[in-house]
Parts: C-alpha cells; structure tokens; sequence
C-alpha cells in the first residue's frame, strides 16, 4: 500500500444506505414507476419479505470479478466454503483471461480456512500466513483479500493488518471487505471491489511516472492519445466478443478503447488516467468508482445506456460521440450497422415474431434486452429485476403499456419466480444461467440472459441473440423432459397464492 495511494473510506456502504436500493416489489411497471425515487423519497427502501428462499452474496459475486484479475492471488478470508464460487466459476474464469492473454495463469486463490478457534482468538495469524505463504509461492504483482463476513464478525481490522504486513511482501496489498451479510443487494459487491481497487491500486504518483520520460514530440503524440481515448468499464457482464464489438465500433468513430477493471493486470488501473472519458456500460456497476475517479482527477463519465439492442447501442454511440464532438462521424456509422442487420436478421424474424419472453436480470439490463427482443418481434410477458434503485427510472419510463407490463423485483427467490412463470405462462424465459437449476424445470425454453462465451452487446450482438434464440425456441425437448421428471419442489397451494403474499 503506497503513501501514494487514495484516501478513501475503508468499505463502500450498503446500497441500501448509498443509493435507497430496493430488493421486495410485485406489481405492474406503472406502480414501480411511482415508487422510485432518488435516495431518501422512494419508499421501495422499506420493503422486505416475511418469507425469503434465498438471495444472492456480495462475496461472491465479489469473487468472480477478483478472479478475472491477470497475476493476481486472491485471498478468501473466512471459513473454506465462502470460496465455492472460485471453484465453480474457475473454468470460465482461465478461459476469458486467456482470450485477453493467452499466457495467462489460472486464477490463485487459497483461503486463509477460519475455523471456530478463530472465532475465539481472532483470524490475524492466519491470514498473515495465508498472505506470505501467497507472496512467497506465487510472486504476483498484487494479493487482494476479500473478507467474508466471519473476519467482520469478530472485528478483524483486515486494512491494518494488511498496512503492517506491506513491509514484508513484494506484491501489491489490497484489501476488498465485501461480507455478504452486510447487504441484500448483491450488486454493492461491484463498490466494494473498485474501494479496494481505488484505496490501493489507484494512484497519484503513476501518473506523474507516465508523463516523465518524454521529449516535446513524445508529449505531444502522448496528449494526443490520451485525448482520443476511453476507459470502458466491463465488471465482468461483456465477454472478449462484446469487447471486440464495442472496440469496433469506437475504432470506426477513430477513438481508442482500454477496457478495465476485469481481466486486466494491476498495474494497468494506472490506464485510467491516461484517458479523455470514462464510460459504463451499465448505470449498476460503476457510479461509485468513476464518481470518485472525476473527484480525485477530474476525469468525466458517461453513465447512461447500455449498448445491448440497436436502440440503446446507438444512445451509447451518441453520447460518447457528444463528448468528442464527433455526432456526423456517429450518426453516419449507425445509418450503416442498422441497414446491414436489418438485411441479416430477415430470416429469423418469422420464427420469433409474436412469441412471448420472460426477461429477468439486472435493473438495466432487462429493460435494454426487452427492447432488442421486440426489435425482433417478440411480446415481453413480464420483467423480473434483482433490485431497483433510481438507475432504473429512465428505463422503465420506456417500457409500452406500463401498467400492462408485470414486474417483480427479487434477488433469486425462486418460488415467487414459479408462480410467476405459472401464470404467465411465457414462450421463452431469459434469464441468468446461474439460477438454471430451479428455471430448467418450468418445461419452458431458457436463453442466458449472458454467457461470457456468447455475444450480446453493439449490432453483432443483436444478430447473435436472434439466431440462438431461434434455435432455443425451436427445441425445447430438454425443458419438458427437466418439467417432467425433475418437478418443482412447491406444493400446488402455493399456486393458488398471489405471488406478493410475502412481500412486506
Ligand atoms: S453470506 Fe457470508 S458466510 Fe455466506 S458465503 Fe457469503 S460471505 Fe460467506
């Protein structure tokens, strides 16, 4: 940790608190709609379930951004089982940093394995050893301990510990608190892992380094990159084909892109500050980062639309465009990707057209991928949102007959999901992977939502989603054969129930 780095608070706060997040709502668009607020006026804050079936974990989540980082060693501080995501995501995690380097290691990661003694006497000891046994064995640029929520309990000062033990390791130390019951909404894990990132890895003295060594003409050529340049942000939602996508297009407007914080080395957060512009892909990761970014350089951001659907792909292309005073440039490179998809998409539309989807993910991104579905001709049946937050309203101000357009808001809860389906009773459910288990057994054709492998994003992306939907919707045999042989759990009563009985 460098005198050098930032001064910042030592753990991003719930979003609960930063941002008035909400996890509970059942109703139609037009009632959510009247319900969001900026922090401290709506009141979707209160909401809660007197009954829940389970929710996502910061930590995790936490982890699977962690583990994109190139020669990087993650340290799991807690009890063993917090780091199962490191094993059930590491296969993808090696493939999508080798598309980026292909001399990449798999992702390190060991745990400093708290046990009940610990609970007694504190995890100081272990995690120390954890930490040199990492440095010694591995030699990594930088060790990022990601504490679950057992170090928070019995009041490990894991940012101290680590400040003391920087003396005696080579590697980069940085701490990530991320304990996952310190929220309900997942998504806080996206501040909590840019916190560690911004305290010690982000910093001034870099900068002045990057601009030391040149002559007039090197600082020249080097203003002038900088000055065409942007940081995309990809917290792990875009894949190497969607970064090949965005960097088309922004190569064809003649601006360069770095893309960060995943799959990147350490060293490179150093890229941020070589740039004219930072951009988000996604109003739900990176307002905390690039706020604070602006704040300590002066660096602007565009947090706005996400490039998935050509609709909202053109926005982004738009506002970036703004920026550089480039819209000609843009507009003319729009004109030209949409009459080229239109003139691809034409065999698939009569396969999709009319056909019913259940759209259930991230705040932004249902609402962006709803609207790359009915570019293709499909009806959206309903939307299922992970939280809700003040990111959400410019997007469902968007969505036609609100008041027709069912919404749940819900981290997981998978039983209110299948009475949902139940009654919905949608041609495809669109949805993340990683709830396949419960989703797989409705008897209904399932699309991801996102696969890393798969390409979503700009216009080749909207291409992509219509032939593997086409696909999906046309042989859904594996679905009926899950709904036929592995049931739902539920019993029939529940059924009967409005699916907002446990809502508060
Ligand atoms: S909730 Fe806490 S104990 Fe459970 S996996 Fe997450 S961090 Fe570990």
């Amino acid at each position: 940790m460098s005198s050098n780095t930032l001064k910042i608070e030592r753990a991003a706060p719930p979003r609960e608190d930063r941002l008035g997040a909400g996890t509970a709502f059942c109703g139609d668009c037009e009632a959510l709609k009247s319900k969001i607020g900026i922090k401290g006026n709506g009141c979707l804050n209160q909401a809660s379930r007197s009954f829940s079936q389970s929710f996502g974990c910061q930590f995790t989540l936490s982890l699977a951004i962690l583990n994109t980082l190139q020669n990087t060693v993650v340290v799991v501080h807690g009890p063993v089982g917090c780091g199962f995501w490191s094993v059930g995501g590491l296969g993808a995690s090696r493939g999508q940093k080798r598309l980026r380097d292909p001399s990449a290691l798999s992702p390190i990661w060991i745990s400093s394995n708290l046990d009940e003694h610990d609970v007694i006497n504190g995890g100081e000891k272990k995690l120390c050893e954890a930490v040199l046994y990492a440095d010694r064995e591995f030699r990594p640029e930088a060790i990022v301990v990601a504490s679950s929520c057992v170090p928070a309990l019995i009041g490990d000062d894991v940012d101290a510990i680590l400040e003391k033990l920087q003396r005696n390791v080579s590697a980069e130390l940085v701490s990530v608190n991320c304990e996952g019951f310190k929220t309900r909404l997942m998504a806080t894990a996206y501040d909590a892992v840019y916190n560690g990132i911004l305290k010690n890895l982000t910093s001034r003295r870099i900068e002045r380094e990057s601009r030391a060594a040149g002559d007039n003409m090197d600082d020249m050529l080097w203003d002038y990159r900088k000055n065409h340049t942007v940081n995309v942000c990809n917290v792990g939602s875009m894949g190497r084909t969607d970064e090949l996508e965005l960097q088309r297009l922004l190569n064809a407007l003649e601006l360069n892109v770095n893309f960060l914080p995943c799959f990147t080395r350490p060293r490179d957060f150093r890229r941020v500050l070589d740039a004219a512009l930072n951009v988000s892909i996604c109003a739900t990761h990176d307002d905390y980062y690039l706020k604070h970014i602006k704040e300590h350089f002066g660096i602007p951001y565009i947090i706005g639309a996400m490039p998935i659907g050509r609709k909202s792909t053109a926005r982004w292309l738009m506002d970036i465009a703004r920026f550089f005073n480039i819209e000609d440039r843009a507009s003319a490179l729009i004109e030209k990707e949409d009459a080229a998809l239109d003139q691809a998409l034409e065999p698939y539309r009569a396969a999709l057209k009319g056909k019913r989807a259940y759209v259930s993910g991230g705040e932004i991104r249902i609402f962006v991928t709803g609207e790359l579905l009915r570019d293709l001709g499909l009806e959206i049946a309903g939307y299922k949102a992970h939280h809700v937050d003040e990111f959400m309203k410019p997007f469902i101000e968007e969505v036609e007959n609100p008041d027709k357009t069912f919404i749940n808001v819900a981290s997981q809860q998978p039983f209110e999901q299948a009475n949902i389906v139940r009654r919905l009773n949608p041609d495809v459910i669109v949805i993340h992977t990683g709830s396949g288990n419960i989703t797989s057994k409705h008897g209904i054709p399932v699309f991801p939502l996102f696969l890393p492998a798969n390409s979503y994003m700009g216009y080749s992306g909207v291409f992509e989603v219509a032939y593997r939907l086409k696909r999906i919707i046309s042989n859904c045999q594996y679905n009926r054969n899950m709904k036929r042989y592995r049931p739902l759990p539920y019993r029939a009563e529940w059924y009967e129930k409005e699916v907002f009985s446990y809502i508060k």
